[in-house]
């Protein structure tokens, strides 16, 4: 893989150590050069290698410091995603003739782990934001492509994907915004739920109804921020991805010039599906950075804590179970991977392989974050230890971009229906 644009420049970046109250990214360690069993450099080229470091490096300087102030006050740290874009995360895998860094699933997938171990959710927005640039990079026309794409790859616009509706949500295809043709407008009316990012990003690329019902009747329109009758409701209070906010989208007659329909009508299910097939590998990607950074986090404090005598790194409960932590660890990081190279290969089995990947590493690694809390006993429930962070912030991974109820259901339904 020939190195690309801005991800190039990243790799000749240097950086210093990052010494966070409670998540030292200095012990991790692909960061010491110790070869480790959970070492996520293990099997990647030596190009991948570098910007994992770069990302690593980004994510110890300048999120981790920051990611319990983000999540305590609710800062969406904008000025920071924006330094993550000039790195080249803004579009990772949206071409570079818009401005992209033209990277594949699988080191994607890379960036977006090693960036969660600084701040899992402003990274899972950071991977919202690659989506729906990567949607109108593959669908959008040239005049769109130009449009939209650069100022989304450098992020001096911010992103939503919007979907879900208050009545849709597992059932998007039932979804009922309508987006009626009138002269070289489309009329949009309706609301969209649980936005991320909705209310303080720029463009909206929106599912709505064209056509009759089922998924065969839904378009996809970008709708930009200052179009009349866009409006926003109240910010939602959350249990995690707090330096992100989330609002209902609301349409009331909102006129979108026929000129934003990505694609052609009747393709906007298609188009939402296939983003989320990447959607759900970035958002498990971002389950293992948390998940890595807390068997880091378990392991020190197994290693410093003391009682009945002796370090709790002595006793064979625990032992065993920081071993099951590590095994699960490296067990979905490799799903990820594979489903994120079949993705890329557009291999037949992709759809189910990205399903699994979700519905297997964000279950896995919420527990692992969750034992590791454990282990830490009171402390980890106080708000000073990160590790409680991890535990809320990858919660609603099993929850968002198809449940991992629904995640079920696709796989089982392409096995009982494929020849
Ligand atoms: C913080 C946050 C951010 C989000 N960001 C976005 C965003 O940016 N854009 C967007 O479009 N959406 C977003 N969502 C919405 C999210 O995708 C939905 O919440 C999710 O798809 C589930 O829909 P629902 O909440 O309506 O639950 P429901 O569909 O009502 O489901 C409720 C429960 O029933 C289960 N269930 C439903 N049907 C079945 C079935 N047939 N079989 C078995 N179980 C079933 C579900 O799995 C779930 O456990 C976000 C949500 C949250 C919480």
């Amino acid at each position: 893989m020939a190195a690309v644009g801005p991800l190039a420049r990243v790799a000749r970046l240097s950086s210093s150590i990052c010494r966070s109250r409670t998540l030292d990214l200095s012990r991790c360690p692909q960061r010491r050069g110790v070869a480790s069993c959970v070492d996520p450099a293990h099997g990647l080229t030596e190009e991948q290698k570098e910007f994992q470091k770069v990302a690593f490096d980004f994510a110890a300087n300048e999120m981790a410091p920051h990611m319990a102030e983000w999540d305590q006050k609710e800062i969406f740290p904008v000025e920071t995603m924006r330094r993550a874009a000039q790195l080249g995360f803004g579009g990772i895998y949206v071409q570079p003739d818009v401005g992209g860094s033209g990277l594949s699933r699988l080191d994607t997938s890379v960036i977006f782990e090693a960036l969660s171990t600084g701040c899992v959710s402003t990274t899972a927005y950071i991977s919202i934001h690659n989506m729906c640039a990567w949607m109108i990079d593959t669908f959008g026309n040239k005049e769109q492509r130009e449009k939209f794409c650069p100022d989304l790859c450098s992020m001096a616009k911010f992103a939503s994907y919007c979907l879900t509706e208050p009545g849709s949500g597992s059932d998007a295809a039932s979804l009922l915004t309508s987006a009626q043709q009138k002269g070289d407008h489309y009329i949009l009316n309706g609301s969209k739920a649980f936005i991320s990012g909705g209310g303080d990003t720029d463009v909206y690329v929106v599912m709505c109804r064209t056509g009759g019902k089922g998924p065969k009747g839904i378009s996809c329109l970008v709708v930009e921020k200052g179009t009349p009758g866009l409006s926003f409701g109240k910010k939602e209070k959350k249990v995690g991805w707090n330096s992100q906010p989330t609002r209902a989208v609301i349409f009331e007659d909102c006129a979108v010039p026929v000129s934003n329909l990505l694609g052609e009508e009747g393709q906007g299910f298609s188009i939402a599906m296939k983003g989320l097939n990447g959607g759900r590998i970035n958002i498990a990607s971002c389950s293992l950075g948390a998940a890595h950074a807390c068997v880091q986090l378990a392991k020190d404090h197994l290693l410093v804590r003391k009682q009945f005598g002796e370090t709790l790194s002595n006793n064979q409960f625990l032992q065993f179970k920081l071993a099951e932590m590590a095994t699960k660890l490296v067990a979905s990081r490799l799903l990820v991977r594979e489903a994120a190279t079949a993705l890329q290969e557009n291999q037949p089995c992709a759809v189910s392989l990205c399903s699994m990947a979700k519905l297997f590493v964000t279950d896995e690694c919420f527990n692992i974050c969750n034992q590791a809390l454990q282990m830490h006993g009171g402390y980890g429930y106080l708000k000073d230890y990160a590790v409680q962070q991890f535990v809320r912030d990858i919660r609603v991974h099993q929850i968002l971009e198809g449940t991992n109820e629904v995640m079920r259901m696709i796989i089982s339904r392409n096995l009982l229906t494929e020849s």
